[in-house]
């Protein structure tokens, strides 16, 4: 952005309004027109509105590169979903997501969604289709999975977080899912994320394993402009060098984006880490970063999860994370008919 200034400005004063508001300024003058005093304002400064800089007295005009995801830029700070709000702002409590990294039987998603609702959940996760490293690997129950995971949800008052690994399961998804949820391993794939916003669904867009936050924007923009209700992005960690966690929890991306772009975004510790240890610090410290929820995989019995064991939660773990967060009329009191009681910081 660059801020030209009228030709009898007070250039210092300028400056300062411009600090002021949180932008980082260096001072030019374009010699093409006569001297004129400019200043570039550099990546990394508050993001602020071009209206308001013109209205500071001595700018003449403010000139912007066009943007390059717009419909991200313009979503609202909140998403709601079945009329769960999804964002930060006052009175929006963070949301938490739980279920198992897949669903493996109809009992057993059953049971967890009857655990999961009287804490404070209000999204049922679990996928149907995974994306797995290897093919030998449990690859999911497919089609019968999205009917036990809706069938669950709707038996507890929860709601559906699944995802849609190929274009083709798109429609099926949609059917059951109250959110779509794009994975890290497709967030590049863009027909994909054509298909999903083409349903008219708000979508989960998890960021790739080594996008970049412009890479996942424009993800996201791509849902928005063929019709997404929403994006609600999801930090999930992205590659490192130390394997001493799975992926690296990137906190400085959440912070970047609740409060810079002033977008929500779940953070995902679960698959950030692979191990459930330290899960409980790092829920705490997302959520201090401007995290508007978490997602955290969860199991009833971990030791015997057909994926992602070693991350999973069990209820007590997965209640000592969520009860701070969730008023106690909430917890204790019969489960309510839509929309949910509200939870409390
Ligand atoms: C998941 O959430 O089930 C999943 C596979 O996560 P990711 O795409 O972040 O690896
Ligand atoms: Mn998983």
């Amino acid at each position: 952005m660059i801020v030209a200034l009228a030709s009898d400005a007070e250039a210092g004063a300028v400056r300062r309004a411009l600090v002021r508001r949180g932008l980082w300024v260096e001072r030019f003058s374009d010699s093409t027109d006569g001297g004129r005093v400019q200043f570039l304002v550099r990546e990394g400064s508050s993001a602020v509105a071009a209206g308001e800089l013109l209205a500071i007295e001595g700018v003449a005009s403010v000139a912007t590169a066009d943007p390059s995801h717009p419909r991200v830029d313009a979503q609202p700070r909140v998403v709601e979903v079945e009329g769960v709000r999804i964002g930060v702002g006052p009175g929006v409590d963070p949301v938490f997501i739980a279920g198992p990294c897949s669903v493996e039987s109809p009992e057993q998603i059953l049971a967890l969604a009857a655990r999961l609702a009287p804490l404070g959940v209000r999204f049922l996760r679990g996928g149907a289709y995974k994306p797995r490293t290897s093919p030998y690997a449990f690859q999911g129950h497919g089609a019968s999975a999205l009917g036990w995971l809706r069938q669950a949800a709707d038996a507890h008052g929860l709601l559906v977080v699944t995802e849609a690994l190929g274009v083709r399961q798109v429609e099926p998804v949609a059917e059951v899912a109250d959110l779509i949820q794009i994975g890290s391993r497709n967030m590049h794939h863009t027909p994909l994320l054509r298909a999903a916003g083409r349903t008219g669904k708000p979508v989960l867009l998890k960021r790739g394993l080594a996008a970049t936050l412009e890479e996942w924007l424009g993800a996201a923009e791509y849902c928005l402009v063929h019709g997404s209700a929403g994006v609600v992005l999801c930090e999930r960690g992205i590659r490192g060098f130390d394997r001493s966690t799975r992926n690296l929890l990137d906190l400085g991306a959440v912070a970047l984006l609740a409060h810079v772009h002033r977008l929500p975004v779940i953070v995902d510790p679960s698959h950030a880490v692979g191990r459930r240890d330290i899960l409980a610090p790092l829920s705490r410290a997302a959520l201090a970063a401007g995290a508007a929820g978490l997602m955290l995989e969860t199991h009833e019995d971990p030791g015997r999860a057909l994926s992602d064991g070693p991350q999973a939660l069990s209820l007590a773990e997965l209640r000592a994370i969520v009860a701070p967060h969730v008023a106690d009329d909430f917890r204790q009191g019969p489960r309510p008919e839509r929309p949910l009681a509200p939870l409390r910081l």
